[in-house]
């Protein structure tokens, strides 16, 4: 029993910790918000879930998409899987990756309570703030190819 205690309260001070600051910095102010919500109530619930990729820079995103027409062999191949820089939800602070896999499972069926929603089918630890706490998410995306149009 003080051991399952300790486990939980450990869990719950790493929730604090990247909530108030680390990886969760530079986070538009009501994602923010969202978050710490979602991330409480999950912490309640015993499931760990903390922001593994919040905010980046533009100069960021443009490696991201350099690495990935690396990875995927041409252009337009990574067009399907990274944003262009003035599209990303990244960039602009409103959108968050989260971690560990359990607790992105968690928010993936629980988020509409916090108005969090996964945007993309194929990155089930991606959310953005696309509905308003309580209310349904719009339908996810296949990839992310539509935004270079
Ligand atoms: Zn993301």
């Amino acid at each position: 029993m003080w051991v399952l205690v300790g486990v939980l309260v450990s869990v719950g001070v790493t929730a604090r910790l990247v909530g108030a600051a680390g990886p969760a910095t530079g986070l538009h102010e009501d994602l923010q918000e969202r978050f710490d919500r979602a991330a409480a109530a999950a912490t309640r619930e015993g499931v760990e879930l903390v922001v593994t990729s919040g905010f980046r820079t533009a100069t960021e995103q443009e490696a991201l998409i350099e690495e990935a027409i690396r990875t995927y062999g041409s252009e337009q191949e990574a067009r399907r899987w990274v944003m262009p820089t003035d599209r990303s939800a990244h960039v602009t602070g409103t959108a968050i990756d989260v971690g560990p896999a359990s607790g992105a499972a968690w928010l993936g069926e629980r988020g509409a309570e916090f108005g969090l929603c996964r945007v993309y089918d194929y990155e089930p630890w991606h959310f953005e703030p696309l509905t308003d706490p309580g209310s349904t998410c719009p339908a996810t995306y296949p990839d992310v190819s539509h935004t270079w149009d």
